[in-house]
């Protein structure tokens, strides 16, 4: 077992990507059959020597069909997966890179060291003693059925939330 035949499986028959609106990378490859199970089993095995964590799931049967296994890469690890097969890589080369870079680009905000910083500050902000009868963006707050509540930011979330609607539909 080596990079270059993992990086093969990877570019036929793997799939990577970021779902819409989150940053993790989905990293998959897919095989079919007990011989696949036993190969990716196998790829399992390597990876972890690496730190990549991954496990081997059954997908969906399909009757008349073989059983598909699929090997996921937990996200959090996906990067280094990508970067050891990076040289390897001739079809999903140009994906792989992308998704090197946008993660260089937008390090994760909870886990990233280089937003240490902004995590400190945000917990100082957080834990600040504040004045209970203003709401977080200071408007007075409104008592009422038993709870506070602000009722000039329920007023900008409604505007808000029409003028997303024009928005969207404007676009479609
Ligand atoms: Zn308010």
């Amino acid at each position: 077992m080596n990079w270059s035949y993992i990086a093969g499986f990877f570019d036929g028959e793997g799939n990577t990507g970021t779902p819409l609106g989150h940053s993790s990378i989905l990293l998959n490859i897919t095989q079919s059959g007990d011989k696949g199970k036993l190969l990716l089993d196998e790829i399992k095995e390597y990876l972890l020597t690496f730190g990549i964590i991954a496990k081997v799931r059954p997908r969906t049967p399909i009757p008349n069909r073989k059983q598909c296994y699929m090997l996921w890469v937990r996200p959090s690890t996906s990067l280094l997966f990508l970067r050891a097969v990076l040289p390897y890589l001739r079809i999903k080369r140009t994906i792989a890179q992308d998704l090197i870079r946008f993660k260089l680009l937008y390090p994760s905000i909870t886990t990233s060291p280089l937003a240490f910083e902004f995590r400190k500050e945000h917990a100082i902000k957080a834990n600040a003693p504040r004045i209970k009868d203003r709401c977080i963006r200071g408007h007075e707050y409104t008592v009422g059925s038993g709870r506070k509540w602000c009722r000039e930011c329920l007023k900008l979330y409604y505007k808000n939330k029409v003028a997303r609607r024009t928005k969207w539909a404007q676009t479609t």
